[in-house]
């Protein structure tokens, strides 16, 4: 189902990043589909999986297509708004959810068709590493480049689930969602060190291994971060599943 909402070719840019998004309604990927055929959308992602499983192409993977929009204050420090601008760079990919909050969970049909489909991209694209997103590449979802305007973008999402499936029960990684309003990054695993930033309600953290330190709440445990920010208390995290067993 062909967009018109691309741009031809990549500028010369190569996808490095996948980003994962929520449709917020809708009822089928062909419904979509049809959607970001119509000029008053405006946009388009190269993919859309339906909740029955059924996938639908909208824009080739060579082209840019128009899926992400501004890059907007707390948004992950690699996303540039221009040169290259975030949709030069990336492969986007619908999954359509029926509630305008996007808090479906994927049905198992969608699950099963969109990790094949990713598996299928990534296969393809090995300039995408099969890790959640760092400024070297990888997979993450929209609310990475706008935290203020698509928060909920893919929303709930079995994040973990996917990263098992694409690099297996030999290699799990671990990944939590912030529970705290706002959660401090700090310089060490204390309350009394530096604070070097910060998280917001709900956004989905890769977890590089877990420390004792001070105690918050009876939780002694504190994450490194992923991306080799800091620490946060393991007791703001909620670990998605329990693999690898040091996560707890
Ligand atoms: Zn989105």
């Amino acid at each position: 189902m062909p967009s018109q909402h691309k741009t031809s070719g990549r500028g010369g840019y190569t996808p490095k990043w996948l980003v994962l998004h929520g449709t917020a309604g809708g009822s089928s990927a062909e419904a979509i589909g049809e959607w970001f055929q119509n000029p008053s959308a405006q946009a388009a992602t190269h993919y859309v999986v339906g909740q029955d499983g059924h996938v639908v192409q909208c824009v080739n993977e060579a082209d840019t297509a128009w899926a992400n929009g501004r890059v907007e204050a707390g948004a992950d420090s690699w996303w540039s708004a221009s040169s290259p601008g975030p949709n030069q760079v990336t492969i986007s990919i619908e999954h359509v959810k029926s509630s305008t909050d996007n808090s479906n969970e994927l049905t198992q049909a969608q699950k099963t068709a969109s990790w094949n489909l990713i598996t299928n991209i990534l296969n393809r694209n090995p300039s995408i590493k099969r890790v959640w997103a760092d400024s070297t590449g990888g997979i993450t979802g929209h609310f990475s480049m706008s935290p203020l305007s698509r928060e909920r973008c893919p929303g709930p999402f079995p994040w973990q689930d996917l990263f098992t499936h694409l690099n297996g029960q030999s290699n799990p990684v671990c990944m939590g969602t912030v529970t705290a309003d706002s959660l401090n990054i700090r310089s060490a695993p204390n309350s009394q060190s530096t604070v070097v930033g910060s998280l917001p309600n709900a956004r989905v953290i890769n977890i590089q291994s877990r420390v004792d330190g001070e105690s918050v709440g009876g939780n002694t445990g504190w994450f490194y971060l992923g991306n080799g920010s800091g620490y946060v208390s393991a007791a703001y995290i909620k670990v998605h599943i329990t693999q690898p067993a040091w996560c707890f």
